[in-house]
């Protein structure tokens, strides 16, 4: 049956949480736009379907950097805009924590986007700061050192300033300090410093614990007095030049940001009056992202925009600065998530469904009776809209004196057969009288769950939606095809790993979470889903549970025309890889199997046309993708 593409829009949510990168066309497809506004979009399933030629079928994981770029001017723009329609008499930096998403290709794009706003970067440890060395190439943006330092970390960012580059030392803690004042010293570098420090004021969400007066990083006021006096001592004082705080990840409600901030401000301007000449204030992290759409502050959604955000940052500092009659900064932001999040996805197929148990046919298991199938055939023909509930709750203690009697052997199997389809059968006719009265009571959002089937996708929630599983973070879900169809299943989403936590029971709402979610029937052809909003976090988190490797990823971007490219594409981990991530001489297990294989063969128990076989046969599995491929241990690499 076919459905409009207003509705289509709406069972997903589309329409609520796309920001204009998302959209279905006439033919049912889902479309990115990575310029919004530009051209008809990137038609994925098309992308796939190429991919698919090249010999790379799914999971994939499409990046389209145009969206970070268009992430990066939005949030430039708006504040921008913020400070002109404030008045406010200083500028905004922008700076991307490589934490959010250390992958080259993403970085590379932020510090070429970033360019015209003088875009920096935010390290939070060595490796992170090697990285932003060599990437930060502009002499007027920031590159801002975050995190606990030891003398290597301390010593990079000063060949940072022996560069030229504007590398500002954020003191984590007031043990820091020392180290930094003896090294610049000894290496006779004037360090940039800033200081974190720990407000009282919170975020909200589930990352509310990173601020606050008992977060794990930051000063108390008492301290910063501290560093200031040992700083006046070593006749430093003037390299402190940054005021930082930091909130939390996705902080999902404004008026925490805003006392944040607020609290910052008056601290900034009070250093500010004691003779500290602060140029940036750096308001952290911490803009989120509207993942479900609903514009509340859910821990999937925010309930601001990123204009709201920005407005609200300059014109709490302004005001204060005013109040206090200092200078007003330089605001900075390390906005990792609003920049990144957008730009990629993850496309899974589905491999199979698991439906829930049988409708009961008339005449089902017809036979001898027993009394407890002969109620649940009563109970079936009685029940109504009205008496929904109860029989419900009179089938569930039938169908446990069915399973007792069968256990003591007082039934026959054919009995029992009968007596649990009708059982199913009373609970699909309750819960359907149960969604018609908008029941959302606990026992029939279980009860529709059960009665959901399960589509069990090629993907490890583990390596690609990390924190699905780690926080129940939501993340969109679509078809990428079949948009034009009314989807006729409800359904959960379960993974490849052996475990009962790779799932996905969870989907945004606008007004809840939902435990199911609207699909197309699945009959063995191909059925592809979206997982959208992977760019955030979720590449450096993922783990190789079961053995399953980073995915095949594509790069795509659209030109002037609106034609898409696929740029570039990455061939996900085979078996070889993932064993060496586990430390196995990948020669020495060959080896091993090698050795059982000859001693069959040399105690006559295998010919040896068949020793070759198995020993080729193993040897080229260790080229495969670790994922499901249509043809079983071939690698898209050896077609
Ligand atoms: N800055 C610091 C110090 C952080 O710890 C983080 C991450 O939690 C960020 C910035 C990035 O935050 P977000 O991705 O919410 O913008």
């Amino acid at each position: 049956m076919s459905i409009s593409r207003r509705d289509i829009e709406a069972i997903y949510g589309l329409e609520n949480w796309g920001a204009g990168y998302f959209s279905v066309s006439r033919k049912g497809h889902l479309m990115v736009h990575p310029r919004p506004g530009q051209g008809p979009g990137i038609d994925i399933k098309t992308i796939v379907d190429t991919l698919g030629e090249q010999g790379l079928n799914p999971p994939l994981l499409l990046r389209f950097p145009q969206i970070i770029s268009s992430q990066i001017t939005r949030l430039h723009e708006a504040f921008t805009r913020a400070i002109a329609e404030g008045g406010y008499r200083g500028q905004y930096r922008g700076v991307f924590p490589i934490k959010v998403n250390q992958r080259q290709e993403v970085v590379k794009q932020i510090m070429h986007a970033g360019k015209l706003y003088d875009y920096g970067l935010e390290v939070g440890s060595k490796p992170e700061l090697a990285t932003a060395l060599a990437l930060h190439d502009n002499p007027h943006a920031l590159l801002i050192c975050n995190g606990l330092k030891d003398e290597t970390y301390i010593q990079l960012a000063l060949y940072g300033r022996i560069l030229g580059k504007i590398v500002i030392l954020v003191l984590e803690n007031l043990g820091e300090l020392e180290g930094i004042i003896r090294l610049a010293k000894r290496t006779r570098v004037k360090p940039l410093l800033g200081i974190r420090v720990k407000l009282f004021s919170r975020g909200s969400g589930k990352w509310e614990e990173g601020g606050g007066e008992l977060s794990k990083f930051g000063l108390q006021i008492g301290e910063v007095l501290q560093a200031l006096e040992t700083l006046t001592q070593y006749g430093m004082r003037d390299c402190l030049k940054m005021l930082h705080f930091h909130l939390g990840s996705q902080v999902t409600d404004i008026r925490r940001i805003k006392n944040a901030v607020r609290e910052a401000a008056r601290i900034y301007a009070k250093l500010y009056k004691s003779g500290v000449e602060l140029e940036y204030l750096n308001v952290g992290g911490g803009l989120g992202i509207d993942y479900d759409g609903s514009q509340t502050p859910s821990d999937s959604s925010i309930n601001y925009t990123m204009q709201e955000y920005a407005n609200n940052v300059v014109y709490t500092i302004k005001e204060i600065c005013e109040q206090e009659g200092t200078r007003q900064p330089t605001l900075v932001s390390e906005s990792g998530r609003a920049v990144v999040a957008h730009h990629s996805l993850l496309v899974i197929n589905v491999q199979r469904a698991v439906h829930p148990p049988q409708p009961f046919k008339d005449g089902q298991g017809e036979g001898e009776s027993s009394q407890v199938t002969l109620s649940l055939t009563e109970l079936l023909a009685q029940l109504t809209s009205k008496n929904y509930r109860e029989s419900y709750h009179d089938a569930i203690e039938l169908q446990e004196e069915l399973f007792s009697l069968f256990n003591l052997g007082y039934l026959s199997l054919e009995d029992w057969a009968r007596g649990e389809a009708l059982f199913w059968e009373i609970c699909r006719r309750a819960a359907r009288y149960a969604r018609r009265a908008e029941d959302v009571s606990d026992d029939f959002q279980l009860l529709q769950k059960a009665l959901a089937s399960k589509y069990i996708c090629n993907f490890s929630v583990f390596q690609s939606v990390p924190d699905f599983w780690a926080i129940k973070q939501l993340f969109p879900i679509i078809p990428i095809h079949r948009l034009d169809e009314t989807p006729s299943e409800i359904a959960t989403l379960g993974d490849i790993t052996c475990d009962s936590d790779g799932k996905i029971d969870r989907f945004v709402d606008l007004k809840d979470v939902k435990d199911t979610l609207e699909f197309h029937s699945f009959e063995n052809s191909a059925y592809h889903l979206a997982v959208l909003f992977l760019g955030a976090y979720q590449d450096i988190i993922g783990d190789f549970h079961n053995l399953f490797g980073t995915v095949h990823e594509a790069l795509i971007t659209m030109d002037d025309e609106g034609e898409p490219t696929i740029e570039q594409v990455i061939h996900g981990d085979c078996i070889d890889d993932v064993l060496q991530y586990v430390r196995y001489d990948v020669k020495d297990l060959q080896r091993r199997f090698t050795n059982q294989v000859q001693a069959q063969v040399r105690r006559g128990a295998l010919p040896k046309r068949v020793a070759q076989q198995v020993l080729t046969g193993y040897r080229r599995s260790f080229q495969a993708y670790t994922y499901l491929v249509p043809d079983a241990y071939t690698s898209p690499q050896e077609k």
